[in-house]
């Protein structure tokens, strides 16, 4: 067999996930809440079902998320994507990325990357015949230099790939960032991919930008955003794109052969479930707990931490315990600890020794507790 991704493993929340269960570790690994989502959804969800809602949705989602999703992002972010021909409902983020890059990316086409990045990346450009070209988050800050961003741009340069609120490194592209990103995509046709999942996720009042409130940019990008992150249920995959009509036209081209639809009855309820926007808006709040719990817990400890701004991701930096490479450190602390986190070279960062590790903290009170106990004494 000559594969197509030769270089690709099993990725690292699968071993890490594995890795945890195999040693009965506290799982800080794959970013998923270890708690439930709201009843009252799940409710809305059966009975979407009892009413019928059991066959095919229509190939572009139900119409009523995709206005209730309309109505969220001109609620925010100012700007208003038809329904009908700008909002697609896609299973999960994941889906909606893949989806993009084959609808666009042909052979010898370059994607700039920003890495570290989220692992579902380079392989779906590598897969369709891309190449992925780097740019290199500064190794401290995790801040850009936008002289690099710039100096990457080729005549190949077909899409550009950002991510913010950032995973792992919790950082958020300011205003002046993505000022600079639509000033460095002026007068060519590079689109942009803006996976925003966790948009609703942000900390010691940080603001989300999306870049669909940059004119120059919203005229380029596809905003992903995913339900999975904000209301708790990672496990159901849903997820939704949003784009100027020309380029979404291109996209259901694909999507409609790709999987055709999502989920029928989870759609029903999460139309319903949206239009109450204490349902997001809260999670800011919810989430700031969360973390800060979690950093008083390290306060006492030997990591050196940069806090959090925005996703459910602590980036904690281990080189006062141990100069061991990460992805050994990461096995030893489950193995011997029993505590499961994700070593940063995961996302695509090997060669760059930077002793940094990646605790989710979507978790129980208890399990933050439990967890940063055994991770004081270290
Ligand atoms: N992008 C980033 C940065 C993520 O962290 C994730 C979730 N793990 C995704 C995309 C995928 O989202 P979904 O689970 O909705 O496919
Ligand atoms: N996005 C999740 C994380 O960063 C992982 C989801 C997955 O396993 N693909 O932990």
């Amino acid at each position: 067999i000559i594969s197509k991704l030769p270089k690709v493993k099993t990725t690292i929340f699968t071993t890490m996930g594995q890795l945890a269960q195999k040693h009965s570790a506290i799982n800080l690994s794959q970013g998923f809440p270890n708690f439930e989502p709201d009843p009252s959804l799940i409710d809305l969800v059966t009975l979407a079902m009892k009413q019928g809602y059991n066959q095919y949705a229509p190939m572009a989602g139900v119409m009523e998320l995709r206005e209730m999703i309309s109505e969220k992002i001109e609620q925010l972010y100012g700007r208003h994507y038809h329904p009908e021909s700008e909002i697609t409902v896609t299973i999960g983020a994941t889906q909606a990325i893949f989806t993009i890059i084959t609808a666009f990316i042909g052979s010898n086409d370059e994607v700039i990357v920003i890495k570290p990045a989220y692992d579902c990346y380079e392989p779906a450009i590598e897969v369709n015949g891309g190449v992925p070209v780097f740019v290199q988050l500064n190794n401290s800050d995790f801040k850009i230099d936008w002289e690099v961003f710039r100096s990457k741009i080729t005549p190949r340069t077909k899409m550009v790939i950002i991510n913010t609120p950032h995973n792992p490194s919790g950082t958020i592209f300011s205003k002046e960032d993505m000022l600079e990103l639509q000033r460095s995509l002026e007068n060519t046709d590079i689109i942009v991919i803006s996976d925003e999942v966790y948009e609703h996720i942000t900390f010691d009042g940080h603001e989300h930008e999306s870049a669909s409130k940059y004119d120059g940019l919203a005229s380029r990008t596809f905003v992903c955003g995913s339900f999975g992150k904000t209301f708790h249920i990672t496990g159901w995959k849903m997820g939704y794109c949003a784009g100027p009509a020309e380029l979404m036209l291109e996209f259901r081209k694909t999507h409609q052969f790709n999987v055709f639809s999502a989920d029928h009855a989870v759609q029903k309820a999460l139309a319903t479930y949206l239009k109450n926007p204490q349902h997001y808006l809260g999670l800011n709040q919810f989430y700031q707990e969360k973390r800060d719990l979690f950093l008083q817990g390290l306060s006492t400890s030997r990591f050196k931490i940069k806090p959090s701004q925005g996703t459910y991701f602590q980036l904690v930096d281990y080189s006062d315990i141990t100069q061991e490479p990460d992805e050994v450190f990461a096995e030893s602390l489950v193995t011997e600890h029993r505590i499961a986190s994700i070593p940063i070279s995961g996302f695509n960062t090997k060669g760059i020794d930077n002793h940094l590790i990646r605790f989710c903290f979507a978790k129980t009170n208890a399990t933050l507790e439990k967890a940063t106990e055994i991770l004081s004494k270290l």
